[in-house]
């Protein structure tokens, strides 16, 4: 155990010896995102403890065929989020990630999030699985309309007549190929593997973690609870990505000094 860590509340199963060596050895580290490294940030998540799905029916609103039904409302669910977004800030966990580019060859994020808030703490080098809130585009031209939207008339439109929805992957819809292609790639060339604040229920994006662990990997995962895939993590850190992932920084820090 590293001295630096001696005074720093103790993590459930600790920050291990086979963990720390391993880390050290590391050149090129992913970390595969949720919905929880948000959490902190005051975004909630959709499962989970507090989770918003525990009382929304996600189906109902995050697919194409209700946005075609009903595209008012599933834009005041999309609205109400990006305020939520707008007025929230990175927080502990996301600002390590970004500090690790400084202590790694390479550091991939691979998020699920659409919160852009990685970027926001400085990361550079992110693939959005699920697109981002920030964007949006026309459902008939995939014009991209990336300017705030005027709701004064309604459901705004693209100049073509289409409805602009916003650029987040729904149900049923595919992955955006280029980021899955370069997620998959970062996940078997890692050395570590981070698995954060994620449920790891949706596929295809949690297929992730079993790529990167087929190709040798080491697999971490930080969360509040266990999940689908706890059991076939090499390192589990129990608590807060905000608490841990900093403790970790720390950790590679003073390694390295
Ligand atoms: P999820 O809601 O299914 O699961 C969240 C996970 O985070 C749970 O396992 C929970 O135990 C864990 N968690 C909660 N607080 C935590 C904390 N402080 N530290 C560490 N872990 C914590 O999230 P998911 O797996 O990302 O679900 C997938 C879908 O949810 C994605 O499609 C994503 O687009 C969407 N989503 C995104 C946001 C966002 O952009 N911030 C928010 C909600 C949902
Ligand atoms: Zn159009």
């Amino acid at each position: 155990m590293n001295s630096d860590l001696s005074n720093s509340p103790p993590l459930r199963g600790g920050l291990g010896e086979a963990f720390l060596d391993k880390l050290s050895e590391s050149k090129k580290i992913v970390f595969f995102t949720g919905a929880g490294i948000s959490a902190e940030s005051g975004i909630p998540t959709f499962r989970g403890k507090d989770g918003i799905w525990n009382k929304l029916r996600p189906e109902e609103l995050a697919n194409f065929n209700a946005f075609m039904r009903n595209p008012q409302m599933v834009w005041e669910w999309y609205n109400h989020r990006k305020k939520i977004i707008h007025e929230s800030k990175p927080n502990t966990g996301h600002l390590a990630i970004s500090e690790m580019q400084d202590l790694f060859d390479e550091v991939t994020v691979v998020t699920q999030n659409i919160d852009n808030l990685h970027r926001r703490a400085g990361s550079k080098n992110i693939f959005e699985l699920h697109g981002n809130i920030e964007r949006n585009f026309c459902i008939n031209c995939r014009t991209f309309y990336n300017e705030e939207l005027d709701f004064a008339n309604g459901v705004p439109k693209c100049k073509c007549g289409g409805l602009i929805r916003p650029d987040v992957v729904w149900f049923g819809e595919y992955l955006p190929e280029d980021q899955f292609e370069g997620s998959e790639k970062a996940a078997v060339l890692s050395d570590m593997f981070f698995v954060v604040g994620t449920s790891a229920v949706v596929y295809p994006a949690a297929g992730l973690v079993h790529a990167a662990k087929r190709a040798g990997s080491f697999i971490v995962e930080v969360n509040i609870e266990p999940t689908e895939i706890s059991s076939i993590c090499h390192e589990s850190f129990w608590g807060e990505a905000g608490k841990i992932l900093p403790e970790i920084v720390k950790a590679v820090k003073s390694n390295n000094r």
